[in-house]
């Protein structure tokens, strides 16, 4: 793209988007200087970017930059906030401040369908991806963004016989002036991240970012069943189309007499999805709306919606084995997460849970346990403080182990055919793991030495 050639660009924060759209600004033949408040000299990234050719200032965040060179753009890392010194000067001097989709979607040659919203996006992403590269006539569909693909990197190998569905954060959508997608999906506002967007009208505005330059040849997928976002969608000229699983409204995907339905058409029963709980059915109404209105056959979605077993670590369906079904939602580091999880079972569940000690009581989780709960197999800091809650539930079984990898055959000897072994742990995982990536990867082994015993 020649808006980049011989500019100087400013890209803020050397995480991975960061380094990212450094890398392709160089491509591009931009002159680049990276800054990071922290110092990174030791990392290899830092010393990769010079070697390419950039600039990269560590440890402080000099404003006298703004001074040697005349900047055209600020690329920022969307965590960095609006107050930061850099950003400031950038915003004083005019000059655009924008994150990595803006540079991924001039670069890219293909459509867009872009997903956002507070819960559900990496889960409608993934089914979207699924359904339009499903027996795709031509090219791909890829998905990339939030959902830890870099955007700018599958921007520079599609061509326009491809579609990027990309997730994108409230974060960056703020530093976005010209993307459009074709298809823009909201699938719910809930919690605002007041800390960062200042006000919940910030933070909403943000998001409708999305929708900026959608003209009428371009939709609005949107969750009928928030007042709310009824309301948004007037300002959108693109055209609207609802989904609702309560049946609000039958002009685009909805739910009725137990069949999901698009536009008057019912396409498969709501029990047959594979990923379990009503969130989910959300996450289906809209990922099929998005197929539906590119073309796809009923085929791809109902093959994808029997098929996919989750997105890692979320609420993942691992296996069934001896008629018990296990679940890794390595991902519920918070008590909210954990309830949504438990909401989604009829079948009694062995709960696997515990972690990081953030100082809170669990209290909350007390009616969901009581309603849905039979055993609770507990272990990292938080095991005592759980433990209580679930004796105030009136829990039987509660077992206290040290570690996950006992937690898994404890929770197998309490289940019995029929119930759901669920790993939703509602803590941060750092006590005893780096990531709950990897807390998640712990689990997965522990079931596969289950049903190898
Ligand atoms: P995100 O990418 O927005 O964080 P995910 O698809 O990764 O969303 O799901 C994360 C968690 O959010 C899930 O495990 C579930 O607890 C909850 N969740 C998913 N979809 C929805 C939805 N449509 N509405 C409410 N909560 C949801």
């Amino acid at each position: 793209v020649a808006t980049y050639q011989d500019q100087a660009v400013l890209v803020l924060g050397l995480g991975k988007s960061g380094i990212n759209a450094a890398q392709l600004l160089l491509k591009l033949g931009a002159t680049v200087v990276v800054n990071d408040g922290q110092d990174q000299e030791s990392s290899e990234a830092v010393a990769e970017l010079r070697a390419l050719g950039a600039t990269v200032i560590t440890g402080s965040h000099p404003v006298s930059l703004f001074d040697e060179h005349a900047f055209s753009y600020l690329f920022k890392n969307p965590g960095i906030r609006y107050d930061n010194p850099m950003v400031e000067a950038a915003v004083a001097r005019h000059i655009p401040v924008l994150t990595e989709p803006e540079l991924a979607y001039e670069v890219s040659e293909a459509q867009w369908v872009s997903v956002t919203g507070s819960n559900g996006k990496t889960t409608t992403t993934t089914l979207i991806q699924l359904m339009l590269d499903y027996k795709r006539a031509q090219g791909h569909a890829y998905a990339a963004g939030n959902i830890g693909i870099p955007l700018s990197q599958v921007a520079q190998k599609v061509t326009d016989q491809d579609v990027m569905v990309t997730e994108l954060s409230s974060f960056q959508l703020m530093g976005t002036t010209t993307v459009k997608p074709k298809i823009a999906v909201l699938t719910n506002i809930y919690e605002a991240h007041l800390d960062f967007h200042g006000s919940r009208a910030n933070y909403v505005q943000a998001k409708m970012r999305i929708v900026q330059n959608q003209t009428a040849d371009d939709y609005f997928v949107v969750n009928w069943d928030l007042p709310e976002l009824r309301e948004l969608s007037q300002q959108t000229k693109a055209q609207v189309v609802p989904f609702s699983r309560l049946g609000a409204s039958q002009a685009g995907a909805y739910v009725e007499a137990g069949q999901l339905c698009f536009k008057g058409e019912a396409i498969m029963p709501v029990e047959e999805i594979n990923i379990p709980g009503d969130h989910n059915v959300e996450n289906a109404l809209a990922a099929l709306a998005v197929a539906k209105l590119m073309g796809q056959s009923n085929e791809a979605i109902i093959e994808v919606l029997t098929t996919f077993t989750g997105v890692k670590h979320r609420m993942q369906f691992v296996t069934e084995y001896q008629q018990r079904r296990f679940y890794n939602d390595s991902k519920a580091t918070n008590m909210e997460a954990t309830e949504v999880a438990l909401k989604s079972f009829q079948q009694p569940i062995v709960l696997i849970a515990g972690g990081l000690d953030r100082g809170f009581t669990f209290e909350p989780l007390l009616p969901l346990l009581k309603a849905h709960v039979k055993a609770v197999i507990l272990y990292g800091e938080t095991k005592q403080l759980l433990a209580q809650t679930a004796k105030e539930a009136g829990i039987q079984v509660i077992e206290i182990v040290d570690h996950l990898t006992e937690a898994v055959p404890a929770a197998y000897a309490a289940s019995a055919a029929g119930d759901v072994v669920l790993l939703s742990p509602a803590c941060a995982s750092w006590d005893q793991f780096k990531t709950f990536e990897e807390r998640g990867d712990v689990y997965l082994d522990a079931v596969d030495k289950i049903i190898a015993e």
